[in-house]
């Protein structure tokens, strides 16, 4: 931590500042400047005593307190310095080859999932996505078919080979879910629920967290490290938007977030352009964009009739749609250095 004191304090109260930070743990180190003076205390911020408190409980001598170490630590690339790969099934996110997990954003029945997953399969997607417990905003919207819907992505999984990436809701359905899923999803409204961070780390399964509507980067790192911390490596984040001011697109898909994760930490970072910006039409140039920028995967809601879909219809691409999607993406893939 950094401590800077305020300028025209006394000898006395810089000496009770040093003595309460050595008290902490921590060994001052005094940078003495023309107008006042700076601490920087040394000792490692996460087995320590916070030093943050100090301005509150020192306000006429102390005026900031900055840190200097992350407070994440498993998530973060110093704590491991290669990019880390996930295996799903016969998979590896993270790695050279790039990775389309597409499908219905609701499983709705059996015949629209398998005539989806056949299709994406075909166009050369490695993942099938579909949602069976829905985050619905409203209660009276479809909640998803529940078990049911579990049972037809394992049976679209059986019948393609593709792997299965789908929510999980709450803690109750964890065990549930992790028998179906090969990829656990956390929805961005489920992001800070951390005790469902917890029991999805726990269940072993490789995990998707997706970033809350209006959650900093930092703070996603730091849900990330909820899974990390509690024994799972096998952590991907996705980024889906977030909520700001503007009304042309449902959520504003924050790009930026891939080079940063890239920067901060060494999980795989996957991008979803459909709940990204809420509009179909857009979905292709999105997905360009962040292969560009260095995303691992894709995250893309496909449904073979999207103005009947149950959920996110303005947002599904068709079949049609999601096979030209996959040929303009080919060489864009490949310029960027991936497969
Ligand atoms: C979804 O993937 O269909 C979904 C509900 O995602 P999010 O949690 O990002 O809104
Ligand atoms: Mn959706």
């Amino acid at each position: 931590m950094i401590i800077v004191l305020k300028p025209g304090i006394s000898k006395k109260q810089e000496a009770a500042i040093l003595k309460e930070i050595r008290k902490r743990g921590y060994k001052p180190h005094v940078m003495r400047g023309v107008a006042r003076v700076v601490v920087g205390a040394i000792g490692d911020e996460l087995t320590h005593q916070s030093l943050e408190t100090l301005g509150v409980v020192f306000p006429e001598i102390v005026e900031s307190v900055m840190p200097v170490q992350k407070r994440y630590k498993f998530v973060s690339r110093a704590a491991h310095p290669q990019n880390s790969t996930i295996q799903v099934r016969e998979n590896i996110i993270g790695a050279k080859k790039f990775h389309i997990m597409a499908g219905p954003c609701s499983v709705e029945s059996e015949q629209q999932l398998l005539k989806t997953a056949v299709a994406v399969k075909a166009a050369g997607a490695t993942v099938l996505r579909g949602g069976a417990f829905k985050p619905r905003t409203s209660p009276y919207e479809f909640q998803g078919l529940g078990k049911k819907g579990l049972r037809l992505l394992a049976k679209a999984r059986k019948e393609t080979g593709l792997a299965v990436v789908t929510e999980l809701l709450s803690e109750n359905h964890a065990e549930m879910v992790a028998e179906y899923a090969d990829i656990i999803q956390i929805g961005a409204r489920n992001a800070h629920n951390f005790q469902l961070l917890i029991a999805a780390a726990r269940t072993g399964k490789p995990i998707m967290l997706k970033r809350g509507l209006a959650m900093k980067i930092e703070e996603w790192l730091l849900a990330g490290e909820y899974i990390l911390s509690n024994d799972n490596c096998n952590l991907m984040f996705c980024e889906r938007g977030i909520r700001t001011f503007e009304t042309y697109t449902r959520n504003t898909l924050d790009l930026a977030a891939i080079p940063i994760i890239k920067q901060e930490s060494h999980c795989p970072i996957v991008i979803d352009p459909s709940q990204g910006a809420g509009r179909a039409d857009l979905v292709i140039a999105m997905c360009k964009g962040a292969v560009a920028m260095g995303a691992d995967a894709l995250l893309i809601e496909v449904h073979p009739n999207p103005a009947e879909a149950w959920s996110d219809g303005t947002q599904q691409v068709s079949l049609e749609i999601f096979a030209q999607l996959m040929r303009e993406l080919r060489p864009l893939i490949l310029a960027a250095g991936r497969e």
